[in-house]
């Protein structure tokens, strides 16, 4: 008989989506190369290429409802930023803060 595993506790990302939704000025391009940003859909990336396009605050690449079910539709191939923002920090629960979300506590 094989043990049961654990249960895989979901991310709180996968329910929120505050930071991608948060400001266009966000999602930029820091120490990615050109063949990483090369990898992201045209469509997806502003026409000087130094960040994710957006529309109004809303990364172009982000599925779903903010604060219910959310989805980035990039993700294996996301910028250095996205990689940076991690659950429970500043920027985090700043945006959290802004579409009415608890913040996380780390
Ligand atoms: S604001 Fe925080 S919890 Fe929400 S998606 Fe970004 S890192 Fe995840
Ligand atoms: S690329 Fe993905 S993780 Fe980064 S801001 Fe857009 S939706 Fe969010």
């Amino acid at each position: 008989m094989r043990p049961t595993p654990p249960p895989v506790e979901a991310s709180p990302c996968q329910k929120c989506g505050a930071c991608c939704a948060y400001d266009a000025s966000w999602p930029r391009f820091w120490t990615d190369t050109d063949e990483a940003i090369a990898l992201i859909p045209p469509n997806l990336v502003t026409e000087d290429a130094t960040a994710m396009a957006c529309d109004g605050d809303r990364c172009r690449a982000l599925a779903g409802i903010v604060g219910e079910a959310v989805s980035c539709t990039i993700y294996s191939r996301r910028p250095e930023v996205c990689r940076a923002c991690e659950p429970g920090d500043e920027a985090c629960n700043m945006a959290r803060e802004h579409y009415g979300l608890d913040p996380i506590e780390i």
